[in-house]
């Protein structure tokens, strides 16, 4: 198999994570990681209720990769994209200046259906897993619609939208619409790279192109968004004096002001709170909430796995390394 340099950089970083601190068997690395795991399980197993803060790694870790380029992802579901459009990545191709909104909204339906489409990845298989029966609530800046796969619709907050549904790219009106149909006929009928003019999805209202709901200049704060904001408000408000975890996963440095930094600032003021944060290149805790803390520089994958294992007492089945992952992709 060849891997890109990407992946081969992804794969070495995940030596420094929890599969390596298994294989150091006993050094003081690994059993400082190890005390780390056993702190996270206790504190879950203490907690009121769970608030859980997810952002790319989490859904990255799973090698659903819409940023590195190249990836066996990126060549199984978007080569022809890649290629008509000469751009090596997701990203690149959603911010790609398209000629008409023929060739743009093809690009939308096929990111789109992908989102909706993939199965859940392990990552959020197993933090299901891990947090159990317990009273929960998710805050996520993912538009993949991975969090709704596992755990209750109605208690998350997709602060940035989602790719369940689409909006007027004028906003006339406070009205967002689901948009799984029109996104799977869409998909269906791209002939490279574009779809017919016809199926350009329009506005009911004013008749002007339709935006996938997700952030960008032209983000409609529809009620709808407002009613999950008040509920997630709600929630919190109504646990600000119990045992809460605030658990943050792969949270890194393009958007910490929606789960990192209200998280820290909720651990420092309320009495019993604590925080988990979990991602590659995780720093220290700050000093002023480092006994409410636990900061884990660690691969998300094998570090949930791990705890999900350890908290049910059995081997999480179909757990794949990132490596495998990348092996499916490129052979399907
Ligand atoms: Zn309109």
């Amino acid at each position: 198999m060849r891997l890109t340099a990407d992946a081969k950089a992804r794969n070495a970083r995940v030596l420094d994570g929890s599969e390596a601190m298994r294989a150091m068997n006993g050094t003081p690395e690994s059993q400082e990681m190890m005390k780390k795991v056993e702190q996270v399980l206790e504190w879950i197993d203490e907690a009121d209720a769970v608030v859980i803060g997810g952002a790319s790694g989490i859904s990255t870790a799973n090698g659903f990769d819409y940023y590195n380029h190249h990836t066996p992802f990126f060549n199984k579901y978007f080569a022809d994209f890649g290629k008509i459009y000469h751009e090596p990545s997701c990203w690149q191709l959603l911010y790609h200046h398209y000629n008409s909104d023929e060739e743009r909204w093809a690009y939308m339906a096929r990111n789109g259906c992908v989102m909706l489409d993939l199965p859940a990845g392990q990552t959020y298989l197993d933090l299901h897993a891990l947090v159990g029966d317990k009273d929960y609530y998710v805050i996520t800046t993912n538009q993949d619609a991975q969090f709704a796969k596992v755990f209750d619709p109605e208690r998350i907050f997709t602060i940035q939208g989602d790719a369940h549904w689409m909006q007027c790219s004028r906003r006339c009106h406070d009205k967002i619409y689901r948009s799984e149909e029109t996104l799977h006929k869409l998909n269906a009928s791209i002939v490279h790279g574009k779809i017919p003019t016809e199926m350009v999805p329009r506005c009911p209202v004013c008749g002007e192109v339709m935006e996938p709901w997700v952030k960008s200049f032209i983000f409609h704060y529809s009620s709808y968004w407002d009613e999950q904001a008040d509920k997630y408000k709600a929630y919190l408000k109504e646990h600000i004096n119990q045992k809460v975890l605030f658990f943050a996963l792969g949270v890194g440095n393009m958007t910490p002001e929606f789960i990192k930094h209200p998280f820290i600032n909720m651990t420092y003021n309320w009495p019993n709170a604590r925080l988990v944060l979990l991602n590659i290149g995780e720093p220290d805790p700050m000093k002023e909430i480092a006994d409410k803390t636990v900061a884990m520089n660690a691969d998300i994958l094998e570090t949930l796995k791990t705890m999900a294992e350890m908290k049910t007492g059995t081997t999480r089945r179909g757990t794949r390394s990132n490596e495998q992952v990348y092996r499916n992709c490129e052979e399907n």
